[in-house]
C-alpha cells in the first residue's frame, strides 16, 4: 500500500475511523464531513487508486461495493426512501482521496447532479 494514502491507514487502523461494517473485501465508515444524514465510504480493503483502475482482474470489487451499499442502506434506513452511490473519478468530479471509494449518501432529499 501507499504510504501516503489516507484510506490505507484507515483500513490499517492507524488513523481512526466510525466503522459501520468490515469484510475480508471491504471496510465502511462515516465520513468526517457528511452532506446528509446519511453519509458513509464503502471502500475496497485493496488500494485501486479510482474506477480507471478497474479492469478484468479486480472488477469483482464493483459488485462487491454495491452490494454492500444496498446492504447498507436497509440497514441505516434509507433504502426505500432514496440514496445516491457516488464514485468521483480524478480532479474533475472532485476525487480528492486516491483510494476508491463509493459515497452512500441519503436521509435527505438530494436534488441536482451539480
Ligand atoms: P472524494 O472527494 O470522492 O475523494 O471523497 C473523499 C471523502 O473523504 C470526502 O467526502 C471527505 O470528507 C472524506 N474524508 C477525508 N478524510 C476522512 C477521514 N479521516 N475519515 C473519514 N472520511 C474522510
Ligand atoms: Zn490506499
Amino acid at each position: 500500500m501507499p504510504d501516503d494514502c489516507l484510506f490505507c491507514k484507515i483500513i490499517a487502523g492507524t488513523i481512526p475511523s466510525e466503522t459501520v461494517y468490515e469484510d475480508g473485501v471491504l471496510v465502511a465508515f462515516k465520513d468526517v464531513h457528511p452532506i446528509a444524514p446519511v453519509h458513509v465510504l464503502i471502500v475496497p480493503r485493496e488500494h485501486v487508486e479510482s474506477v480507471n483502475g478497474i479492469n478484468e482482474s479486480n472488477q469483482n470489487l464493483m459488485g462487491d461495493l454495491f452490494a454492500a451499499a444496498a446492504r447498507l442502506a436497509r440497514e441505516l434506513g434509507v433504502a426505500d426512501d432514496g440514496y445516491r452511490c457516488v464514485i468521483n473519478t480524478n480532479r474533475e468530479a472532485g476525487q480528492v482521496v486516491f483510494h476508491l471509494h463509493l459515497h452512500l449518501i441519503g436521509g435527505r432529499p438530494l436534488h441536482g447532479l451539480g
